[in-house]
This record gives structure tokens, sequence and C-alpha cells, in this order.
């Protein structure tokens, strides 16, 4: 089986110019997402790197060569910067970002080889632009996006494909005498190139998409301040929970909390130190949660805590708990004074074999924590048991 190698060069070319051309247009929406600009730069490396291959019909073959894999290499070398990017949210290092360049030296020496020896070199330098790539992503598997698997994947099988091309043509130097001489060996490397195209390209653009949905998912349920869930949601997981606590047969504690003279930290210390007073206050208040219990953020300074399977007793623990380590936050203003945080709160148990729902609760907690503001702040009132 003989493969038409100008065609399938052809095709390769083509369709790294459709993909960068593609991802270029849509450009604006990846604008928070620096590694799809750094996979489209690969993409038009690789275009200009098969461009410069072609030429050789027409310009001094070592011009051709030198030119051609360099961009090549460089297309390579950013591809796997754009995982290390995409993977890490870090910039690449920038030594590590001309590393590609390293790549002249051998090309240069190879100059006047036989062209199957500097295939079989080359391969192996290409090889190793994309086998970062490989480890990055098989290294952070569990927590990357499982489209990046593709991206692996298709990468591992393009390393693997490289290493047999190297060892092929060192081997059958009568397959290697011409870019475009029609053998096996040349023939399954280009369209391993092709599938590589096919399988990392679409690969990465799902797994940037698969990022902005989850980011996108994350914005809608929950607050960007404090990481608690937004009121949406907890309105819907309190609802929840109580049928999950009715069918069960077990109770749910709700305790409501807000913050005490909030207004006074924001007047006396500006809003950037309100800010800092409730992200530190929602943090701790985390760092003392179940990892079944939900922490929401339900206005201003206002928050709820969803307590499944919990009784009044254990509850009333975590909120006394709780109001304690928040008054050890240790927040100083810009004037080095410090700012006292502290809340008052509303705590209701809805029974195991109680019917009400989450508004009632909501209001029954809402009343025990104004009841709590007028004793004086700074404590846990008890709302009467829920009931329907
Ligand atoms: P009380 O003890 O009775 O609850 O008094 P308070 O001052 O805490 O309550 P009040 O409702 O008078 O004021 C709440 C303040 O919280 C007013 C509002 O500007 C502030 N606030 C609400 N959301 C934010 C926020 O995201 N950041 C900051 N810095 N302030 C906020
Ligand atoms: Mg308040
Ligand atoms: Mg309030």
């Amino acid at each position: 089986m003989t493969l038409h190698i100008p065609t399938l060069i052809a095709a390769l070319t083509l369709g790294f110019l459709l993909l960068a051309l593609q991802m270029g247009l849509s450009r604006p929406s990846w604008r928070d997402q620096p590694a799809m600009a750094c996979w489209v730069a690969g993409n038009w490396a690789m275009v200009g790197g098969f461009l410069a291959l072609i030429a050789r019909a027409w310009v001094p073959l070592p011009l051709s060569v030198l030119i051609g894999n360099l961009l090549l290499c460089l297309g390579a070398g950013l591809f796997s910067q754009a995982v290390w990017v995409f993977v890490t949210e870090q910039p690449l290092p920038l030594a590590l970002r001309w590393g590609w360049l390293a790549a002249a030296l051998p090309i240069l020496a190879m100059l006047d080889w036989p062209l199957s020896q500097r295939t079989s070199v080359l391969s192996l330098v290409y090889a190793a632009c994309l086998l970062p790539a490989v480890w990055l992503v098989f290294r952070h598997r569990a927590a990357a996006e499982r489209s990046l698997l593709m991206v692996g994947t298709g990468f591992a099988l393009t390393v693997l494909a490289l290493v047999c091309r190297a060892w092929h043509a060192w081997f059958h130097p009568a397959d290697y005498q011409a870019l475009t001489q029609p053998s096996l060996g040349q023939g399954l490397t280009f369209l391993a190139a092709f599938l590589t195209l096919m399988t990392t390209g679409w690969g990465f653009l799902l797994a940037g998409m698969e990022r902005t949905a989850q980011r996108l998912e994350v914005l809608a349920t929950h607050d960007g301040l404090t990481g608690c869930f937004n009121r949406s949601t907890a309105d819907a997981l309190l609802q929840h929970e109580l049928q999950r606590g009715q069918r069960d047969e077990l109770p749910v504690a709700f305790v409501l909390m807000d913050l005490d003279h909030f207004k006074h930290i924001n007047d006396n210390h500006g809003h950037r130190a309100g800010d800092e007073a409730l992200r530190l206050f929602a943090e701790t208040v985390r760092s003392r949660l179940r990892a079944s219990d939900v922490f929401c953020r339900l206005g201003g300074e206002e928050f709820g805590l969803i307590l499944p399977a919990t009784d009044e007793a254990g509850a009333r623990r975590l909120a006394e708990d709780i109001l304690q380590a928040t008054r050890l936050i240790g927040l100083h203003g810009a004037d080095g004074q410090p700012i006292e945080v502290a809340f008052s709160a509303g705590l209701v148990v809805a029974g195991s074999d109680s019917r009400c729902n989450a508004d009632h609760l909501y209001r029954q907690a809402d009343a025990a924590l104004y009841a709590a503001k007028r004793a004086g702040r700074c404590q846990i009132a008890l709302a009467q048991p829920a009931s329907s």
C-alpha cells in the first residue's frame, strides 16, 4: 500500500491552516485563555513549516530544510506550551519558551546528511518537543478536563509514530530518498500526523469549551467574593435537604447568620476592609464544616448554613464554635486598628417528622435572628422547632 505523499502534505497544511483560521476568528471568546492563543500560534507555525518544506522546489534546499524543520519544532513546542499553560494556568518559564531553538543546532549540523538519516534524527527531535504535552496531560489527568485526555492520547500516539519513523528511516534508507517519495513509512507517518491534527486540535478546542462551561456553572451558582453558594442555589439546596431529611427521617438544621454592625466596618475602614472581613469570615466558617454541610451567602452580610442530619445540640455547638472563631479573626484596618468581626444567628431545626418547607424554615430562622440582634447581638437564638 502506498499513499500519495503530496496529497497528504497538502491535506495536513490545509488542515492546520483551517484550524488556525477558525480558532483565530473565534478569538474574542478565548481572550481569557492564553493557552488557546498559544495553540493557534502553534497551528500557524505548522502551516509555515510545511509550506517551507514544500518550497524546496523553488528555494535552496538548505534554507527549506532549516526554516521548515525549525518551524515544525516551534509548532510542536507551542502545542506543548499551550498544554502547560492550560493545565497549570501559569506562563511557561522564559528559558523553556525558547527551548525549540535548540533544534537549530542538530538541523544545521545535518544539512548535508542523507535525507533518511536527517529524517530519523529530526523525528526524535519532534517527539522530544511533544513529549512534555503527553507527560503534563497524564500527570494532571485526574483534575484535567476529559477532552484533554484526547489531546494527551493523540500526542502519545504521535510520539510513538515518530519513534517508529526514526527507527524505520535509519534502517530502511531506500524508503526516504525524497520528501515526497511514495513509501509505506512516509505514507503512514504523514497519515499519523493528520490524525494527530484531528484528535489533538479538536480535543484542545473541546477542553477549552469544557473549562468555560465549568466556569460559567460556578459563576451561576456561587458568590464571587466568598466562594459560597449564592441565594438561588441555596433556596434549591435547602428544599432538597428538607425533602431528603423527611425521607430518611433525619433532622435538618438551618442557621441564619448576619454580621454585626457591618456598616460600621465599611464606614470606618472602607469597603475593601469590609470585603476582606466577608472573605475571612467565609474561610473561617468553611474550615469547620463537614463535606455534607452547605454554606451560602444569602445577601450582603447575611449567610446561611444548611446542616443535614444535625440535631439542635449539634447545630448549636457548631454555631458557637464558629462565633468564637469569628471573633478571633485578626483583621486590622489601614490605620492598624483591630476590626471586630462578630455575628448574630437564628437557629432552627426541622425535625425528622416535620413537613415544613424551605420558606417556613427561613422565616423562623429570620425571626430568631432578629431576637438575637435585639438581645444584644453576638449570640445565637433558637427558633421554635419547625413544623408544617
Ligand atoms: P446589624 O448588626 O443590625 O446587622 O447592622 P449592620 O450594620 O450589619 O446592618 P446593615 O443592614 O445596616 O448594613 C449592612 C451593610 O453591609 C450595608 C452594606 O453596604 C454592606 N454590604 C453588603 N454587601 C457588602 C459587600 O459585598 N461588601 C462590603 N464591603 N459591604 C457590603
Ligand atoms: Mg448586619
Ligand atoms: Mg443584614
